[in-house]
This record gives C-alpha cells, sequence and structure tokens, in this order.
C-alpha cells in the first residue's frame, strides 16, 4: 500500500511552490524514518507513511485560497484516496488524525505516536538551513521584505511576522518547544541553534556592523 499511495501523493504536487513542493514531503519521509528508528517505540508504519505522504496534499489550494484549511481538507481527500486503495478503516482513522494535528494552528494536537512523529518531521523540516531556506521561498511568493529596520523582530506583533526576518523569530525559533519526540526535540534544539546563529549574522549584517 505505501507504494501506491506515495503516488497517488505525488500527482497532488504538480506545479507546487518550493516551500512546500513534493521535495519537502520526501524530506518529511526521511526524517520520520530517521525518528522512527531513533525512538525505536513501536508504531504502524503504515498509518505513519501514508500520513507523510497525504499530510500536505491540499497545500497548494490553501496557498491559493480555494480551501481555508489544508489539514481538515487534507484529511477528508486522504479518507478518499485511502478508500480507493482498500485500506481498513482503523487505518484510514489513524491516517486521517495524523493529517488534522500536523497544522500546529488547527488547534488539534497530536495523540498517537504516528501523529506526533509525523509532527515532528514536518516542523524539522522548517528548521536548520533547509528551514532558512523555505521561510525565504515563501516570503518571496507572498512578497513579504527580507527585512526591515524599522520594524525589529520585538515591535512586530503579528501572528506570523510582517518580514520573512521576523517571521524567523516569531514561528521558527519556537519550533523545538513543539517537539514531541525526545529524538525530535535534539535535532530540533541543534538546527535552531543553526537558525540562531544565522538570524544574528543576518542582523549585523543589516545594520552595517559586519
Ligand atoms: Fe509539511
Amino acid at each position: 500500500m505505501r507504494d501506491d499511495v506515495r503516488e497517488r501523493a505525488r500527482t497532488y504536487f504538480d506545479g507546487a511552490s518550493p516551500a512546500h513542493d513534493w521535495h519537502h514531503v520526501r524530506r518529511v519521509a526521511r526524517l520520520a524514518e530517521t525518528l522512527v528508528e531513533a525512538d525505536g517505540k513501536q508504531i504502524d508504519e503504515d498509518v505513519l507513511f501514508a500520513a507523510v505522504w497525504l499530510h500536505d496534499i491540499g497545500r497548494s489550494k490553501e496557498d491559493c485560497g480555494e480551501i481555508e484549511d489544508h489539514a481538515e481538507w487534507g484529511a477528508d481527500e486522504a479518507d478518499d484516496v485511502l478508500r480507493e486503495l482498500d485500506a481498513d478503516a482503523e487505518t484510514i482513522e489513524e491516517v486521517r488524525h495524523c493529517i488534522r494535528a500536523h497544522r500546529y494552528s488547527n488547534d488539534v494536537a497530536p495523540e498517537t505516536r504516528e501523529a506526533k512523529i509525523l509532527s515532528d518531521a514536518d516542523n524539522l523540516d522548517a528548521l536548520g538551513a533547509v528551514g532558512i531556506a523555505r521561510v525565504f521561498a515563501y516570503g518571496g511568493e507572498l512578497g513579504q521584505p527580507l527585512y526591515d529596520p524599522d520594524l525589529p523582530p520585538e515591535a512586530d506583533d503579528s501572528a506570523a511576522g510582517e518580514t520573512q526576518f521576523n517571521h524567523i523569530h516569531e514561528k521558527i525559533l519556537d519550533l523545538p518547544d513543539r517537539m514531541y519526540t525526545d529524538a525530535g526535540w535534539e535535532l530540533a534544539d541543534d538546527r535552531a541553534a543553526y537558525v540562531a546563529a544565522f538570524a544574528d549574522r543576518f542582523e549585523r549584517e543589516a545594520a552595517g556592523e559586519l
């Protein structure tokens, strides 16, 4: 089933933007494998990897305003995909939960091991060098400025940051606090330290100190 789900999921990413394209999904799959190995606890790999492949199938629809919440829409769409592939009802329910819970802002907390690993893997891809690249790719799509010297992070009280640089401060550097697994936390801590060093250097360059 795993390969069939992967191939079905892939079709949703034609023309996807760089921050949430199929390469993102593949990196999340790789990170999920790393976390499963490090975690060492029993999990249902069919559930986890179906959820990994399908978690962002609604993302481009949300980005263009066609739907409001890619996690809710994605869970319903995943239900249809998995039904067509003859997955059993319990697997479908578990995958639905993982997908609904991976989006931090929709108030569904991950309750199962599989949902926690998907959430951690997805957040890890928002950290480190790759995470920084994704912030600027996404901010570029939104047409946000890189940085605004008149709006430093401490003066920006928007939820996600009004500049790309502020987004790093508002959202990305807090991600280690949102990890659910020990292995996820360790990797997140290391990646966040890299982002913090980048942010510090960026600020000094932008201020003309370097
Ligand atoms: Fe994702």
